[in-house]
């Protein structure tokens, strides 16, 4: 993990105060080589307004703040991944409506702290979300801070009105499903944490992080799972209801059960765990559901389907089913491995710090 050591040793090659700039050039500097990906981008970055043509589909709009020491540590987080991770948060909020992300915005607030290398390195991250998922960097606002660095973004997208899918339209008996596997950003920032701890009493320390590279990856460059609305409509699936995981298993049942009206019995041994999450809660002495359940920042999605779906998402490795909606409304059950019913708490990840 060459970065970690790197930015634990805040190594910096040449330092340009943005001052040297000024705002304009500075933006000039971070948007020139913005590619342009929709016809519907009639205008970009340059005017007073970013002009969107999205004819005849419903508009998506959903933004997001991330503010330094609150969440996100620049000790241990690369910029590069910080932008590209703010683009995530971003574009994983579209695709839970089921909606295709086209467009962001992007708005920063930095300190003298920061010169133009700092900024370039957050904005290769940026760009490199908005090739690798197909969308324009159209807009957003520079300002200086008194204290660190601030970075608001904005996603815009479209869906077919038919396909938009609410947290709301759960009916009881409608299964459970979750994509990928769960705790592992969790159990990554615990890791970073625990190495930057390592780092402060030696400085000298190896960094020994090959038994967790999947945690440290889930945690710095947390994936959107826009490939999962693709496969809901290759499979010809509409889910009732959805919603992304960026607080927890817990939370998010919750938000489902609340907005649909429903309650929801969770089954403990089905929820998706990859081997190295398993591992290190054993040698960290964490119980791994309770990790799955209030971890965070997987950036998953969590949706029900219609029982009658059930043999389109069967056996499709992307997919668990781990519980199924009931009519007992705010009624919501884990299922433990020993078959006792405990109620599912909201706990965010905050929760566990
Ligand atoms: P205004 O004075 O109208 O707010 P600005 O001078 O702030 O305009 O911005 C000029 C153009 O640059 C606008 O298109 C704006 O959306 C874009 N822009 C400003 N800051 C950023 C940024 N950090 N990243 C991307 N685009 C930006
Ligand atoms: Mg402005």
């Amino acid at each position: 993990m060459n970065y970690l050591c790197r930015m634990l040793e805040n190594k910096n090659q040449s330092r340009t105060p943005l001052s040297e700039l000024g705002e304009f050039k500075l933006i000039d500097h971070l948007t020139k080589n913005a590619l342009k990906h929709h016809k519907s981008t009639l205008k970009g970055v340059g005017d007073d307004c970013a002009v969107i043509d999205n004819s005849g589909l419903q508009t998506l709009v959903t933004t997001d703040f991330l503010v330094e020491g609150v969440h996100f540590d620049l000790s241990y987080v690369p910029l590069k991944h910080l932008g590209y991770k703010a683009v995530m948060v971003n574009l994983s909020d579209i695709y839970a409506m089921n909606g295709t992300a086209r467009q962001i915005t992007v708005s920063i607030a930095v300190s003298n702290r920061f010169p133009l290398e700092a900024i370039e390195e957050l904005y290769e991250g940026i760009h490199l979300a908005c090739n690798t998922y197909n969308v324009d960097l159209v807009g957003g606002d520079t300002s200086s801070s008194t204290k660190g660095l601030l970075i608001s973004i904005t996603a815009i997208g479209v869906v077919d009105p038919e396909k938009c899918v609410y947290r709301s339209g759960a009916g009881a008996n409608d299964l459970l499903v979750v994509t990928g596997d769960l705790g592992a950003a969790y159990l990554g920032l615990q890791v970073l944490e625990r190495e930057k701890q390592v780092f402060q009493v030696n400085p000298n320390a190896n960094h020994e992080l090959d038994n967790y590279t999947y945690l440290v990856e889930r945690q710095l460059k947390p994936e959107a799972r826009k490939d999962v609305v693709k496969l809901f409509d290759d499979l010809k699936v509409k889910p009732t209801s959805m919603i992304d995981i960026s607080d927890g298993l817990s939370s998010e049942v919750l938000h489902l059960c609340k907005q649909s009206k429903t309650g929801c019995q969770l089954y403990e041994d089905k929820i998706p765990l990859d081997q190295q999450v398993i591992s290190t809660c054993e040698e960290f002495n964490l119980d791994s559901t309770t990790i799955a359940l209030s971890g965070g920042e997987d950036y998953e999605l969590l949706f029900t389907v219609k029982q009658e779906d059930y043999p389109k998402i069967k056996g499709n490795p992307n997919f668990s089913v781990i519980g199924h909606m009931t009519q007992d409304e705010g009624i919501v059950e884990l299922v433990t491995r020993g078959g006792q019913k405990v109620p599912v708490t909201a706990q965010g990840w905050n929760a566990l710090n």
